[in-house]
């Protein structure tokens, strides 16, 4: 795996929470975008050479809005960047780890993604994650 690409913070209210991150970072939203397939809203800040996304659910038993539900909002995921998603898939399967999702599918800005089921990582949510060429 390379670098922490980005962190994934589950949040109520975008509308709350994009102006809050951007006084916390004195930086501002690059970027919201909505991915269907985890019916989430995401906002984007980049913070060095790693990102910042913000998770909105947007159905009330989505992933995200049933993390909140029982943890409350906060730390949801960390997102490592990948070479080659599908190897190191295959590599961590054989490792032992249990994968949420068989094939990549497509994430937020513009990625290929995977998540490790949080059972087998210390509770943390892991993300694989590669750039769409
Ligand atoms: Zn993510």
């Amino acid at each position: 795996m390379q670098k922490v690409e980005h962190i994934g913070i589950a949040v109520k209210s975008l509308a709350i929470s994009i102006p809050l991150f951007e006084k916390l970072l004195d930086s501002q939203c690059y970027k919201t975008e909505q991915v269907e397939s985890e019916k989430v809203n995401t906002a984007f800040f980049q913070t060095g050479g790693t990102k910042i996304e913000l998770l909105e659910s947007t159905d009330p038993g989505g992933v995200v809005a049933r993390f909140i539900e029982k943890k409350g909002e906060g730390l949801h995921h960390i997102a490592f960047d990948v070479a080659d998603i599908e190897a190191e898939m295959k590599r961590l399967e054989k490792e032992g780890f249990v994968l949420l999702n068989e094939i990549p599918k497509p994430g937020a800005d513009n990625k290929l993604v995977c998540f490790l089921h949080p059972k087998h990582t210390n509770g943390v949510l892991i993300e694989l994650c590669m750039e769409k060429k």
